[in-house]
């Protein structure tokens, strides 16, 4: 499979590139992206072949659809990683919740956070490339949470490959920070910044673009990449779970092979959300996919209204704060799929220089038949936390916005897939206050009070974290930070 460009060619660059180039260097003409030039028809009898297959074999299977240039052997090499999930013979496991939703359990990974389903394969992928091209790569990572721990974990001790994550500092939740921050290996560098996350993602952004530090960093014979949510890398291991979920409603006698299903998907910069779009392209019977945001509602807007608009608007704080964004990255890849590079380029330059855009009535007929949205504001996610927990079942607030689109948005009774993205362990303190109306309680406390309402015992891998030497003690002022890199390498 080849990659092209989502805004079309400019001649300084490749129009055409295959995998692996596509994922050490992401940003293609015009500030566009590369997107894959076809998706490979999986076939009906792709599904019930794969009926009893377990989650690596059916992960082997369409990453061989895909025809990717990557050895075989690497690819097996970066499915393992999917064995020290909780339960290796079924790392996403799908619960029954009520009626007839399901939640699909994206978190049973070392960070406790779906960016392990992508980061962790990844992070064997890319520095296999690396090696074997001989070359050496600077990864950054600007994260407000779980990108950060997750793209650590997967890159440290790798060779070939060295790591600079910033997070804001006073941004993050305690565990969060200290997954980070206990993090000791050599080839990887933390950053607290004094600031907010669109600080540290400023700082990303200018030193990706940067000619200046890139000519330094070549002096060191080194190259800069990213792990961030465009990079098809990523996107490719999170069209898996979306199969995989389905095949386990089928398995688990909830649907028949080839009935329709919703997904519901909590978003941010889609990358979940398009690995089920290109899931259902590839013939996953879908009947829509649902998007599902907290206040900051701007793809409730675009896909109810076809206006993408980031006029007088700033990111409001939530309580799931993986999903405060505003810039969705990866819409690019659906507009690019479903109008075209042209219109594509148009559309992203005109949200670059005015901040907006609208989408046509038939193009706005073309999202809504694919997608439907809703936004869950923090009270009502406190109070879906609260009921399910009622009713046996503990979820994050990220998770808990998919239940009020579950609630407005299904137009047919059809059975759910709600993917839960955070394990509760990150989001402690938010949802001891749902729970039991305790406020602004440290992780620690609140962690244990859940444990204790709950009848459950904190994983070790979280309570671990409390005891663990911190190693990364680095917290500068903003305009320090590529100094700070510099001396790191
Ligand atoms: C990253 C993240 C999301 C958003 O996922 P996208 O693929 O960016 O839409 C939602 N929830 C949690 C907990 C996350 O870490």
């Amino acid at each position: 499979m080849q990659f092209i460009e989502t805004r079309g060619n400019d001649g300084q660059h490749p129009e055409r590139v295959s995998f692996s180039e596509a994922i050490l260097a992401p940003i293609s003409s015009f500030g566009g992206i590369y997107s894959p030039e076809s998706l490979p028809d999986l076939g009906e009898s792709f599904f019930s072949d794969h009926l009893s297959s377990d989650y690596k074999t059916l992960a082997r299977a369409v990453l061989t659809a895909f025809d990717i240039d990557i050895d075989a052997a690497i690819i097996d090499k970066a499915l393992t990683l999917y064995d020290d999930f909780d339960d290796g013979s079924n790392p996403v496991p799908v619960v029954k919740v009520k009626d007839d939703l399901f939640v699909s359990e994206l978190w049973h990974g070392p960070t406790r956070a779906f960016k392990d389903m992508a980061l962790q394969p990844f992070g064997i992928v890319l520095s296999s490339i690396a090696q074997h091209r001989n070359e050496n790569y600077l990864i950054l990572a600007a994260t407000s949470g779980d990108t950060g721990p997750a793209a650590l974990e997967t890159f440290k001790n790798k060779a070939n490959v060295q790591v600079a994550c910033m997070y804001p500092e006073g941004g993050t939740s305690d565990v969060q920070r200290l997954q980070m921050v206990t993090e000791d290996a050599a080839n990887l560098k933390v950053i607290g910044v004094k600031g907010d996350f669109d600080d540290t993602q400023s700082a990303l952004k200018r030193l990706l673009a940067s000619k200046a530090f890139k000519d330094t960093l070549k002096e060191k014979n080194i190259l800069l990449s990213a792990a961030n949510s465009v990079n098809f890398g990523r996107i490719i291991f999170q069209t898996i779970y979306h199969i995989h979920s389905y095949l386990e409603l089928v398995r688990q006698n909830e649907i028949e092979q080839g009935e329709n299903v919703y997904l519901n998907v909590p978003s941010g910069n889609f990358g979940n959300a398009l690995g089920g779009y290109y899931a259902m392209k590839m013939g996953l019977p879908v009947e829509k996919i649902l998007i599902a945001s907290n206040n900051n509602n701007i793809l409730t807007q675009f896909i109810n209204t076809g206006a993408y608009d980031l006029r007088d608007s700033a990111v409001i704080p939530t309580i799931s704060p993986a999903m405060d964004i505003l810039k969705s990255s990866n819409i690019e890849r659906i507009l690019f799929d479903m109008f075209g590079k042209e219109r594509t380029k148009e559309l992203m330059l005109q949200l670059d220089n005015d901040k907006h855009y609208q989408l046509n009535d038939d193009e706005l007929k073309q999202i809504q038949s694919i997608f439907s949205a809703d936004y869950c504001d923090d009270d009502e996610g406190k109070k879906y936390i609260k009921e399910a927990f009622s009713t046996g079942y503990l979820m994050d607030p990220h998770t808990a916005t998919c239940f009020k689109a579950y609630e407005t948005c299904r137009d047919k009774p059809l059975k759910t897939i709600v993917y839960s993205t955070a394990e509760w362990t990150k989001f402690s303190p938010v949802i001891a206050n749902a729970l039991t109306g305790e406020k602004d309680a440290h992780d620690i406390d609140a962690l244990k009070s859940i444990a204790a309402e709950a009848g459950i015992e904190i994983p070790a891998i979280i309570s671990g974290l409390f005891e663990k030497e911190i190693t990364q003690n680095t917290i500068i002022e903003k305009d320090k930070i590529e100094s700070e890199i510099l001396s790191f390498l």
